[in-house]
């Protein structure tokens, strides 16, 4: 899916059906990128007449999906990261993770985000790029 903030096309790690109305229903497309796009498709017989995207504002990702934003750009800098941007960030992202259901059978998602930021193996742009990966993870568990 393009993403308008973005710019670019982004992979889609999950939707969500938010509404269901007479006109049709809506659906909530959530991109890696940490944005996440609504689209109402008129059930009307008219499948191709898809109404244009509004920005999400579903209360459940709308955390998640900041940091996932935040996690991007703190890529982008990879090793030049200041350790304490990596720390401010990583306390808000175990602080969201905690509380969000991991897949049945694994490890809950903050203990997994817990043990990879304090992995003295790992550089810091591994430990954001674990990080992002675990975020893309609660997207999926909580749609
Ligand atoms: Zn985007
Ligand atoms: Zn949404």
């Amino acid at each position: 899916m393009h993403c308008t903030t973005c710019g670019v096309e982004t992979k889609q790690i999950a939707t969500k059906t938010t509404s269901r109305g007479a006109g049709g229903a809506t659906k909530c497309h959530r991109l890696a990128c940490g944005h996440a796009w609504h689209v109402t498709t008129s059930t009307a017989g008219e499948p191709s007449t898809n109404g244009t995207a509004t920005p999400c504002g579903c209360r459940e990702i709308v955390i998640v999906n900041d940091l996932l934003v935040a996690g991007h750009r703190l890529a982008i800098e990879k090793d030049d990261l200041r350790e304490e941007d990596l720390r401010a960030w990583s306390a808000q992202v175990l602080e969201a993770l905690d509380g969000i259901p991991a897949e049945s059978g694994s490890q809950s998602l903050s203990r997994i985000a817990t043990t990879a930021t304090k992995s003295a193996m790992s550089s810091t742009s591994k430990k954001v790029r674990d990080l992002n990966a675990l975020l893309v993870r609660a997207v999926t568990a909580v749609s």
